[in-house]
């Protein structure tokens, strides 16, 4: 079943998540139902467990090749700064320009208890950045400069408005 994603102005995004001790039946559950949020997401590729409101340090996503999770990531490595436009599924409809490094390293624990490195770029690189950020409380309007900050959060609430005429 697909869980309620969290939008900006929800205080669960702006928490600390906390290390997942053990992965147990609960956090199983968890994952597959995040698998499934994320699945019904045209579009989107990641999805933090903060934003359905669980503050446990875990993400699922999905780059094109099958559903993957990362539990009690850490960026270990980083290199090669860049700038990325990027959105976010709990800011629906912004997109901000932000920095980012094009390559880094996550020392992680798989669902099945191993404890692996992974090393990405480009793409890859950048939304494990953005989903390790959500684990912190950080938004990608954390990240950009205050004059995109202040268009990026008029630009969300005109949508938030529309959004609600449409449903009333
Ligand atoms: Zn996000």
């Amino acid at each position: 079943m697909a869980l309620e994603i969290k939008t900006l102005g929800d205080p669960v995004l702006r928490e600390e998540c906390r290390d997942v001790e053990a992965v147990d039946r609960e956090i199983d559950e968890l994952i597959e139902a995040m698998g499934e949020t994320l699945k019904a997401s045209p579009g989107r590729v990641g999805l933090a467990a903060s934003q359905v409101g669980v503050l446990k340090r875990l993400f699922v996503f999905d780059t094109g090749s099958g559903l993957r999770c990362l539990i009690n990531p850490e960026i270990v490595e980083t290199a090669d700064e860049t700038m990325c436009e990027e959105g976010c599924l709990s800011l629906p409809g912004v997109y901000v320009s932000i920095p980012r490094f094009g390559r880094v390293k996550v020392r992680c624990m798989t669902p099945s208890g191993h404890r692996i490195a992974i090393e990405a770029e480009g793409f890859a690189a950048q939304l494990l950045q953005h989903e390790c950020d959500h684990l912190e409380g950080v938004l990608i309007i954390d990240r950009c400069d205050p004059e995109e900050k202040k268009r990026a959060l008029e630009e969300y609430q005109q949508l938030a408005i529309q959004r609600e005429q449409a449903t009333a």
